[in-house]
């Protein structure tokens, strides 16, 4: 039998495009890093999979992983889906539910090999975003469905507001963000047919009252962007993600090793600092 996972590194990602950014790998850098997974062995854990290993009630695989892509864009369909299909990996996407679109599948593009003229850096996709024309650049749910098998959608709240930075009442603040966690908890349930217990929120930020609001939406699992190693003790509400760059191999392989190794990973951390 193998043995449990001690620790379980959970990989934030971005995009993965041509267009370079801080917040992006390249597709060469992308297919190396899963390259490097899957030929040292390790398992791609379901969201639910790395859960049930928090909570348990799951004995994840010795070397187990689980990969995350932040937002939602379609450069993840287009540069990201191909490889971790061709190499037998699977990975969540934290949506923002609300920016999704409908309409079809944008297959021409994907086998058309000259390159995606819309799968723009993380800036411009920001500004398609907020100038009403984010089926530029974010996925569809057509696509969605497309990679069904290979990646599950999970939620990144409905709007990805800040709403501590939109209401200064307390009051105000926690009933927008009880509405746009449920908003997306729905749209989930609607178009996938699931109620996702898995929340990611946006650019990192929570404190207590938000935690208690997930949970009584039915959110179990919080995903923050604080780089701990993930144990069996850790809580479902606190599971920490490695910002993966786009940086040599060896790099990569360090972190996965380090982040595997519960003992090793916390004092990488410590030494580190957060
Ligand atoms: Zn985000």
């Amino acid at each position: 039998m193998r043995r449990a996972a001690q620790a379980v590194p959970v990989l934030m990602y971005h995009h993965v495009s041509p267009a370079p950014g801080l917040v992006t790998v390249s597709p060469e850098s992308f297919r190396r890093q899963m390259a490097h997974l899957a030929h040292a062995g390790y398992t791609p854990l379901t969201a639910d999979q790395f859960l049930g290993f928090l909570e348990g009630s799951y004995a994840a695989p010795r070397k187990s992983v689980l990969i995350t892509f932040d937002d939602g864009y379609l450069d993840n369909y287009a540069f990201a889906f191909p490889v971790l299909k061709a190499f037998g990996l699977r990975a969540t996407i934290f949506a923002v539910t609300g920016w999704l679109g409908d309409g079809p599948v944008r297959r021409d593009r994907l086998e058309t090999e000259k390159g995606w003229p819309d799968c723009p850096n993380h800036r411009a996709c920001m500004e398609a975003v907020a100038g009403a024309q984010a089926d530029r650049v974010m996925l569809r749910w057509s696509e969605v469905e497309a990679m069904q098998g290979v990646v599950e959608v999970h939620s990144h709240t409905h709007t990805h507001t800040r709403w501590d930075k939109v209401h200064a009442d307390e009051r105000q603040r926690d009933a927008a963000l009880a509405q746009d966690l449920a908003d997306s908890r729905e749209t989930l349930r609607a178009r996938l047919g699931y109620a996702s217990a898995h929340l990611c929120w946006p650019q990192g930020y929570f404190d207590a009252r938000y935690q208690a609001i997930a949970r009584a939406t039915g959110y179990r699992a919080l995903y923050t962007t604080d780089k701990h190693v993930n144990t069996g003790s850790t809580a479902p509400e606190d599971v920490g993600r490695i910002v993966i760059k786009d940086r040599r191999d060896a790099w990569f392989a360090r972190r996965m090793w380090l982040y595997s190794h519960a003992r090793w990973g916390r004092i990488y951390t410590a030494l580190r600092g957060k």
